[in-house]
């Protein structure tokens, strides 16, 4: 499938340009293939609600489409669900995994199993509404390679989850060598050439908020209120996120390995001043035995650190041979492709 081609009325800046492409209706018209990638993970309860409102928004396109349902190793009725949905409509692959991988590994998998010429990456929860599809098109189809859904607003969750994520991105950005967006999610579109750069990628560690923007090509981030989850839980707890959160600032930035460096460097430095301190007052005025306390909380925080820097440096360490083994990212204990449609079938 060749991009479509659209005439921008005026030349203007691309997010304008964006605007004036002339409205989603002349879109329909072009021919392409939209990949839906939806990793989930024991979402019984969610799940045919789901489908149904993104099959409606997908049969509106007019288009050739798929859904790539990857089950992240659910334990509930999911799998069994998916099986029906798939017997209703011939569009749905659904890809099940050995066990819970984790949703970075669910992501990578849809993304190489996809064939679209654009792919979406969308919750199964309904917290990313698939109404926003048509939107995310647009702006691909005016010339973005990866459209991020920035949350304007979380309805539905706490706000210690939201002040905790907020923390997150500002010190990622600090970190990071490649600049991750604040609040955006997963959901987002990549074009093609994008999700082949993606799927180069071989690293075991899948921070894929920073593996998106690594890959470069040009951004457009459009904004959405976030719902609340439509029903069932979040699988992410607070320890989960918290290495979440390690796995991201370890993959793209080597910054905490510097941190023992500086550190060692001021207290060093602070050491040989207080020695010149004591030598001249030694010298000069004696010294009685005293200094407990000083003597006390330097060996505290001197260990303190030390220990610190020691773990940043296993942190590092660890992800170096999870690396080094090169085990696959996931296992599929079955995939069900989407069957061909009639318009990609070669004669
Ligand atoms: N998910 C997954 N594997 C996991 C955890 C979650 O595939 O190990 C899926 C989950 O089914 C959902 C999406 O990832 O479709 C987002 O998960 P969730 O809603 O629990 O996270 P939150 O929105 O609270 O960040
Ligand atoms: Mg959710």
């Amino acid at each position: 499938h060749a991009r479509p081609q659209f005439v921008v009325k005026e030349k203007r800046s691309a997010m304008e340009n964006l605007y004036s492409i002339s409205s989603f209706e002349d879109v329909k018209t072009s021919s392409y293939k939209l990949s839906v990638i939806v990793p989930l993970f024991n979402e019984e309860s969610v799940l045919p609600i789901f489908h149904e409102r993104l099959k409606n928004v997908l049969s509106d396109l007019n288009h050739d489409w798929e859904i790539i349902y990857v089950d992240d190793g659910s334990t509930d009725r999911s799998y069994a669900l998916l099986g029906q949905l798939r017997a209703d409509n011939p569009k749905v692959g659904i890809a099940r995994f050995t066990r819970n991988f984790g949703k970075e590994e669910a992501m990578s998998a849809g993304l190489r199993l996809a064939t679209g010429d654009a792919a979406i990456i969308i919750d199964s929860d309904l917290q990313d509404p698939p109404e926003l599809i048509p939107k995310m098109i647009t702006a691909w189809l005016a010339g973005a390679d990866i459209v991020n859904m920035r949350r304007r607003q979380r309805s539905g969750e706490s706000w210690l989850k939201k002040a905790t994520a907020h923390a997150f991105y500002r010190v990622i950005n600090r970190l990071s060598d490649v600049p991750v967006p604040a609040d955006v999610g997963d959901f987002r579109l990549l074009s093609k050439r994008a999700v082949d750069a993606l799927n180069l990628l071989e690293e075991r560690n899948r921070f894929m908020k920073g593996l998106f923007a690594w890959v470069g090509y040009k951004h457009v981030t459009l904004d959405y209120d976030r719902d609340a989850r439509a029903a069932g839980t979040t699988k992410w707890r607070y320890w989960r996120l918290w290495n979440f959160a390690l796995e991201g600032i370890t993959g793209f930035s080597v910054a905490p390995l510097k941190i023992a460096t500086y550190l060692g460097l001021v207290f060093s430095s602070m050491a040989f001043l207080y020695a010149l301190y004591f030598l001249v007052k030694t010298l000069l005025i004696g010294e009685s035995v005293r200094g407990f306390p000083t003597l006390i909380v330097t060996v505290m925080i001197l260990g303190g650190l030390q220990l610190m820097a020691i773990g940043i440096i296993g942190e590092y360490l660890g992800r170096l041979f999870i690396e080094s083994k090169r085990r696959p990212l996931y296992l599929l204990e079955q995939y069900q492709p989407p069957s061909q449609s009639e318009d990609s079938v070669n004669p």
